[in-house]
């Protein structure tokens, strides 16, 4: 039986061996592709991208509500943006409640260096962090953006213990507006109301909450009202106008009127500061009266010939017009002269434009105070 068994023990013994000999050939390489392979991942896992693997801390750890936490999540958004991460930059920065596939798309889409118009994207490429507000007991942050002369806030929401990106861009980190007499909020809805359903509005909206519109006597400087442009009055944190006294005996009507011109150069002061675009003095106030007319031409037929008839009374009793309604007058004569020397076309506005330049320019008043400036 021994011997019967050992021929064949000996022989799968030496099968065996031919059967390994043969499997080596396929093994090896079997195992010398895995090996690469486990390198080969390795190596994508380490250059995974440290920034694949932030956006995904973000995402699973908490983020404190405070002023250095936002600063650090907007400084990887930035160095996202700037490295074209666009996919990244947008997981990293939105409350994924509320975002879709669509908008992240759109965003890449929009964000991609190539289109004409500067993308906020392509401004944040050479921008960088300035400043970190974060209000106390508020769910709100401000990252404020700088970039060659200008800069701008993004604004942040802190929920659900994450940093989200909310609105683009406001040149004005207040979360509330200033307090202003009940009249000043009525005439500034009216003004907005009628360039929102005109054009579109004049004013930059997200400054509205640094507005700040006050009483004050100005009979010394004989103005009505004055934007300050002057830095120790005016900041962006505080766009002041100041109005006249004589304002609280007006109604609605000449207090938006008068509104509409200084939100003009309310609008000037941030596009100087933040875009360091300037233009001259004479050129500012023939720009806000041509945005005060073109707010008077979209009052209604109610209230136009509620101003028209308080001229024409005043004037037939022999009153004096008040300040304010001298001013509309002269700018309604203004209108109808450009309309009867120039009919109702196109060139009425070219024409208009040459009667406000010259009203403007030949007025004593102006000539002092663009002296001055
Ligand atoms: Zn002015």
């Amino acid at each position: 039986m021994r011997n019967k068994n050992k021929f064949p023990y000996f022989y799968n013994q030496a099968k065996i061996k031919i059967w390994l000999a043969k499997v080596k050939y396929v093994i090896t390489p079997i195992v010398i592709i895995f090996i690469i392979g486990v390198f080969v991942s390795l190596g994508k896992i380490s250059a995974l991208n440290l920034d694949d693997f932030q956006v995904l801390r973000y995402k699973l750890l908490p983020e404190a509500n405070t002023e250095s936490a936002l600063r650090e999540k907007a400084q990887l958004w930035l160095e996202l943006g700037r490295d074209g991460r666009l996919g990244l930059a947008y997981d990293l920065s939105r409350d994924p409640k509320t975002v879709s596939d669509a908008d992240r798309e759109n965003y890449i889409k929009k964000n991609k260096k190539n289109n004409d118009s500067i993308s906020l994207q392509l401004q944040l490429r050479q921008a960088t962090i300035d400043q970190t507000i974060v209000e106390n007991n508020s769910s709100f942050g401000f990252v404020k953006f700088k970039y060659d002369k200008s800069s701008f806030f993004t604004k942040w929401k802190y929920n659900n213990s994450h940093w989200y990106y909310t609105v683009e861009q406001t040149f004005c980190s207040r979360l509330k507006p200033y307090p202003k007499p009940p009249e000043f909020e009525r005439a500034l809805s009216l003004v907005l109301q009628r360039q929102l359903n005109y054009e579109g509005s004049l004013v930059d909206l997200s400054s509205l909450n640094c507005l700040d519109i006050q009483y004050s006597d100005l009979s010394t400087v004989g103005a009505e009202g004055v934007f300050h442009f002057a830095e120790s009055f005016s900041s962006p944190e505080r766009l002041l106008i100041q109005v006249d006294h004589s304002y609280r005996n007006y109604d609605d009507l000449l207090t938006a009127s008068l509104l509409a011109h200084e939100l003009t150069h309310m609008t000037q002061f941030i596009d100087e500061y933040y875009n360091g675009k300037s233009i001259t003095c004479f050129e500012a106030e023939e720009k806000a009266f041509r945005d005060q007319i073109s707010f008077l031409t979209k009052l209604n037929e109610e209230e136009r010939s509620s101003l028209i008839n308080r001229v024409t009374t005043n004037e037939t009793q022999g009153t004096p017009l008040n300040s304010s309604l001298q001013q509309i007058r002269h700018l309604y004569d203004l209108m109808v002269d450009a309309n009867v020397r120039c009919g109702d076309g196109s060139e009425i506005l070219g024409c208009l434009d040459a009667n406000i330049e010259e009203m403007v320019r030949s007025s004593p008043y102006y000539q002092e105070q663009c002296r001055a400036n």
